[in-house]
């Protein structure tokens, strides 16, 4: 079995859709397709559920015609004269189905089950066009078997105990199924967070003991910078699962940052593929070393640095425990931390209990908050021995680094910038790292 995910755009309009069912009658059997909603879906209904909470009825409106407009569009293109209304009618049946909860009273729920409703309407749409096409296929409903408990540590036994169970009552060579859509601790519906399909892939994978994860997205492959701020990037063919999880967890967009977490112990490939050119080869992320040294370069976004400042900590010990306590008994956890005799300066991402983390730390210590900071990460296995990451440290003489991370592993230097600089850094090091010497502006 092999578990193939295409992302948004993928599966964008009516042109690319057929390029998937391509994708699909090439590839090896039998296997499970996870979708993606339409590219633009997921943030109208985001909005849709920003307007459900204002109790905006005309913006409501506004929405859900945007979202049946789009559908409609594709069934036209994709669908025949004679099974267009149908479908069509099933898509009314969603968009109706949207407006009662989106204008019924609020639970602890309504944002999942408004913003999962993307991933609803296009695998339902995607297997009714199979189905026109005679592509026998089984859709799944991922909410009946995503039981992951948890985000950050999903269960797979539990998805396995529920989806095996499926697949063998309904024998097929082609299942389809939602991504981004689990069901919490308590069983309710929930969502692995924005870009979440990817590590519904890889979950998935895991329950089932798949072969190899394929993930279908618009673009060749994890490139060695973001190709979104830097000219000239290039995919890189083979990263390590440590890698790839650097990457993901610090900022590399094309990968959800859990994603790779599901399939490192049972070491399950995972490749990157592009679906506007199925015949690039993409990266493939396993556990087989093919070149040490410097591989990429990604930056987070949203970070916040904390300095914590304390004359106590001068030849004390346990002061830097009952910071961490600190931080712990919150939930919070620590990115990046350097220190000096005095000091200890580190950053979180996630400022949800920041006030109280303030209030706890003022007792001890003489605590400054810097916000709109950005990790840029530099990665690849055996980094530290690469002779030529100084290059990278040329960056003090021009952008105002906040904190440096390195030698904590050897697979990673970590800077800190603030935002506004990020674009500048990415640029910088890409010239000093991965382009020809004097490249530098
Ligand atoms: P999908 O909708 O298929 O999940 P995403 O938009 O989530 O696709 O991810 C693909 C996008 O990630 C690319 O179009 C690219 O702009 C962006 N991206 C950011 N960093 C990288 C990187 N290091 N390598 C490749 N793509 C990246
Ligand atoms: N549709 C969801 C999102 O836009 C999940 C995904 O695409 O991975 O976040
Ligand atoms: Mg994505």
């Amino acid at each position: 079995m092999n578990v193939l995910k295409f992302g948004g755009t993928s599966v964008g309009s009516a042109q690319n859709i057929r390029k998937v069912v391509e994708i699909l009658s090439v590839t090896e059997k039998p296997k499970i397709v996870v979708l993606s909603a339409m590219s633009g879906v997921t943030n109208l209904l985001v909005s849709l559920n920003q307007a459900s909470i204002d109790k905006d009825s005309a913006q409501i409106t506004n929405v859900l015609e945007q979202l049946q407009a789009k559908h409609f569009e594709a069934i036209e293109d994709l669908f025949t004269a004679e099974n267009q209304p149908e479908t069509k009618a099933q898509i009314e049946t969603f968009v109706a189905a949207l407006k009662d909860i989106a204008t019924g009273g609020r639970t602890l729920t309504t944002y999942a089950e408004l913003v999962t409703y993307g991933e609803t309407m296009l695998t339902w749409m995607f297997s009714k066009f199979l189905d026109q096409e005679q592509v026998a296929n089984v859709l799944l409903n991922a909410s009946t078997f995503m039981n992951v408990g948890t985000v950050e540590n999903p269960n797979i036994d539990s998805v396995s105990e529920s989806l095996l169970p499926q697949l063998e009552q309904n024998p097929s060579q082609l299942y389809i199924t939602q991504g981004f859509v689990c069901r919490d601790e308590r069983g309710s519906l929930a969502t692995l967070k924005r870009g979440g399909s990817d590590f519904s892939a890889t979950i998935i994978a895991a329950a089932v003991s798949a072969a190899g994860v394929q993930i279908w997205t618009d673009i060749d492959g994890l490139h060695n910078n973001d190709p979104r701020y830097v000219e000239g990037t290039n995919p890189i063919e083979h990263l390590t699962y440590n890698e790839a999880a650097e990457l993901a967890y610090f900022g590399a967009k094309i990968l959800h940052p859990q994603t790779v977490a599901p399939v490192i112990d049972r070491d399950i490939p995972v490749w990157l593929k592009n679906t506007f050119e199925p015949s690039a080869p993409g990266t493939k992320i396993s556990n087989e070393y093919h070149n040490r040294g410097l591989k990429a370069i990604s930056a987070k976004d949203g970070i916040t640095a904390i300095k914590i400042k304390s004359n106590r900590m001068l030849g004390a010990h346990g002061f830097l425990r009952t910071i961490f306590e600190v931080f712990d008994r919150h939930e919070t956890s620590i990115d990046m931390i350097t220190t000096s005799e005095v000091a200890i300066s580190l950053t979180i991402d996630d400022t949800a209990h920041l006030k109280a983390i303030m209030t706890e730390l003022s007792v001890i210590a003489e605590v400054t908050v810097e916000e709109d900071h950005s990790i840029i990460c530099i990665v690849g296995e055996n980094l530290i021995a690469d002779h030529e990451s100084y290059k990278a440290f040329g960056i003090l003489n021009s952008i105002p680094v906040r904190m440096i991370a390195y030698g904590g592993s050897n697979n990673n230097i970590s800077l800190l910038v603030p935002t506004r600089e990020k674009i500048s850094a990415l640029q910088y090091l890409n010239a000093q790292l991965f382009q020809l010497e004097g490249a530098i502006a």
